[in-house]
């Protein structure tokens, strides 16, 4: 038996150097749909790429050693991967999901509660009071997202696993901001992780992705065999871009946190802004719980301009570096504005109860110069100031 690897080898090296056919050092992209049989009535390890594909596997076992799991089905889309963790649910089960949750998330389970396929409790996960009311609600499923989007709010992993545990709930973790490689769920006591691996995972913004990684090897299972029935298994191809991606991971996100935590310093004395939500701050309410659980504070924060949404306008005009555009986890910066981009599928009630302000503007630090991108800031700081 080969020895555990520690996360950054098998980031950087799981499956490399394993092809039988020519030794191929970087794991051949097998794209083709249909396989061979060995003969009548043997099929091979594989027969059809929506059942199974060698690039795919090597995808999920890579993701599953990274989060600590038995085992990762790969899907088309982090919204899917979402949306495959659901498929357990039966009508009249209760999910109990963050009132700050990604916007899509929030779309995909109010529209799955408007059809009646399971019932919804949006609640803030920081509120011990409310949690503890949810769970006694006896849910089947508990969202966790930590940190939030775009508050970066954190909430104690272990200590609502443990609360929907003894709820009899399961535990579901969108671990998308951070990446195994900051924080890993399962070993805080989740039995799901789900990831877009759009973001961190590939990190090159070149590719829509999603995976489910879980816990127990029955569960595995049972979401392969459902992600098989519907179809929503990922692309080869995005699959090899994504494993090509992934192998930069952690030196790619220790430089980014590095440079969004400089930034957070810059952006917390700069006299036109208003407020800073970055976990790596001391003054942010979740600094210890996230010391605690991760392992670096990430490369996303959020900030609110002092001048409102005019001085929104004013610094989006300016800015030359960060380009204005969704998503996040890429080597390039990126800057959102939440209440009329990423979180514009949220109604406006339920944005302002978030906490989501017109003023609120969304960083995702990539890879440039730090100098660069601090000047950047300044330069669009100063013109949110001049109206
Ligand atoms: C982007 C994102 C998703 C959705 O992923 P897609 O790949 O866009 O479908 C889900 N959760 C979080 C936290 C995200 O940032």
């Amino acid at each position: 038996m080969p020895q555990p690897k520690s996360p950054q080898t098998v980031a950087a090296a799981n499956g490399i150097a394993t092809d039988s056919a020519f030794k191929a050092v970087a794991p051949p992209v097998h794209l083709s749909s249909s396989y061979a049989f060995d003969g009548f009535g043997r099929a091979g390890r594989y027969d059809y790429t929506r059942s199974g594909n060698p690039t795919r596997d090597l995808l999920a076992d890579t993701l599953a050693k990274l989060e600590a799991g038995a085992g990762a089905v790969v899907v088309s889309s982090g919204m899917a991967a979402i949306d495959l963790v659901l498929s357990s649910l039966e009508p009249g089960d209760l999910v109990v999901a963050p009132h700050d949750c990604y916007a899509g998330t929030w779309r995909l389970l109010s529209a799955r509660r408007a059809k009646r396929q399971f019932e919804v409790r949006f609640v803030d996960q920081t509120d011990g009071e409310a949690l503890a009311a949810a769970m006694a609600c006896g849910p089947r499923l508990v969202l966790i997202e930590s940190p939030s989007n775009p508050l970066m709010r954190i909430v104690d992993i272990r200590e609502i696993a443990a609360q929907a545990r003894s709820a009899g709930a399961k535990v579901v973790v969108d671990n998308t901001f951070l990446s195994p490689a900051l924080q890993q769920p399962l070993r805080l006591g989740a039995d799901f992780v789900v990831h877009s691996t759009t973001k961190y995972l590939n990190g090159h913004s070149d590719v829509v992705g999603g995976a489910v990684v879980a816990a127990n090897p029955a569960d595995v299972e049972a979401l392969a065999s459902w992600a098989n029935v519907t179809g929503v298994t990922g692309a080869p191809f995005d699959a090899y871009l994504t494993l090509r991606g992934l192998r930069t991971l952690f030196a790619r996100v220790e430089r980014q946190q590095q440079t969004a935590a400089e930034l957070a310093g810059f952006l917390q004395r700069h006299p036109a802004v208003k407020a800073v939500h970055y976990p790596g701050l001391r003054t942010h309410p979740g600094h210890e719980i996230a010391i605690a659980q991760q392992r670096g504070f990430g490369a996303m924060l959020s900030f609110e301009i002092s001048s409102g949404v005019e001085g929104v306008r004013r610094f989006c005009g300016a800015i030359e570096v960060f380009t204005l555009a969704e998503s996040l986890g890429g080597v390039e910066s990126l800057v959102a504005h939440p209440a009329t981009m990423t979180h514009v599928s949220m109604s406006a009630d339920v944005r302002r109860a978030a906490g989501i302000g017109e003023n609120l503007l969304r960083l995702s630090v990539g890879l440039e110069s730090k100098a660069d991108l601090e000047a950047d800031l300044a330069r669009g700081l100063e013109a949110s100031a001049s109206g």
